[in-house]
C-alpha cells in the first residue's frame, strides 16, 4: 500500500479532518453475520485500525500484503466524527459527525481465520496499512437512509441498506463512545452487509450510494 497516503480525510468542500482511529463494528447485517457461521452479537462486536490503515478511495492501487494470500472485500457505510465528543454524552451524537462515506474494510481472511481458531486478536487481519480505503466525506445534518453496493468488474457483489442495520448510527456512536471517547477524526465503519469474497489482481472495484457518491478503485 502507498504510505505516503496523506493522513486527512477530505470533505467535500475541501475542508481536510485530521485521521485519528477506526472502530470498526462487525456482525451488525445478520445476512452477513449468517454467511460467515455466526449470529448478531448481543452487544456491538468493535475491533480497531490505526489511522495508517486509510488510503484516499478514489483511483486507490489495492495490494494483498504478502503475508497472506487472500484478501477480501468488505463494503460499509463510514461515519466520521468533526468534534470531539464530550464524555458522558448518551444522546444527540449527530451534532458531532463531519459526514459519511463509502469505505472498504479491507480483510485478510486467511490470517483472520487463524486468529478465530486461536482466539487472538484481528489487528493484522483487519488493522493492516492501507486496510480501510476510505471516499470523500460528504456532510449530513441528520441521520440519513441509505442504499449502497460494490460491483467487481461490472457485477454486484455487496448491496446494502442501512435499514437493515441490527444497530443504528446513533445506537452505534453511543456505544463506541461509552467505551473509547470518540474524538475528532476517529471513523466508525458501520458493518458490512453479505456477499463478501476475495478480491484478484486486475480486479476493479467500483462503490457507490445511492447517487450521492461513486468511488473506483484497483486491485495490483
Ligand atoms: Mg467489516
Amino acid at each position: 500500500m502507498n504510505i505516503q497516503s496523506p493522513r486527512t480525510f477530505t470533505m467535500k468542500d475541501g475542508t481536510e479532518i485530521p485521521i485519528g482511529t477506526f472502530y470498526c463494528i462487525g456482525r451488525n447485517y445478520s445476512a452477513h453475520a449468517k454467511e460467515m457461521g455466526a449470529s448478531v452479537p448481543d452487544k456491538p462486536l468493535v475491533f480497531l485500525k490505526p489511522s495508517t490503515a486509510y488510503i484516499p478511495f478514489e483511483n486507490a492501487v489495492l495490494t494483498c500484503p504478502v503475508f497472506s494470500k487472500e484478501l477480501h472485500h468488505e463494503v460499509e457505510i463510514a461515519i466520521v466524527i468533526g468534534h470531539d465528543i464530550p464524555i458522558g454524552l448518551q444522546s444527540g451524537f449527530e451534532k458531532y459527525i463531519a459526514g459519511y462515506g463509502i469505505a472498504l474494510d479491507l480483510t485478510l481472511r486467511d490470517i483472520q481465520k487463524i486468529a478465530k481458531e486461536k482466539g487472538e486478536p484481528w489487528a493484522i487481519s483487519k488493522g493492516f496499512a492501507g486496510s480501510a480505503p476510505v471516499s470523500t466525506i460528504l456532510p449530513f445534518s441528520t441521520y440519513p437512509h441509505f442504499t449502497f453496493s460494490l460491483s467487481i468488474n461490472g457485477e454486484i457483489r455487496q448491496k446494502g441498506d442501512t435499514n437493515d442495520m441490527e444497530r443504528t448510527f446513533e445506537q452505534l456512536l453511543a456505544f463506541c463512545h461509552s467505551i473509547f471517547h470518540l474524538k475528532a477524526g476517529d471513523c466508525i465503519l458501520t458493518g458490512t452487509p453479505e456477499g463478501v469474497g476475495p478480491l484478484y489482481s486486475g480486479d476493479i472495484i467500483i462503490a457507490q450510494i445511492d447517487d450521492s457518491l461513486k468511488m473506483q478503485c484497483t486491485i495490483a
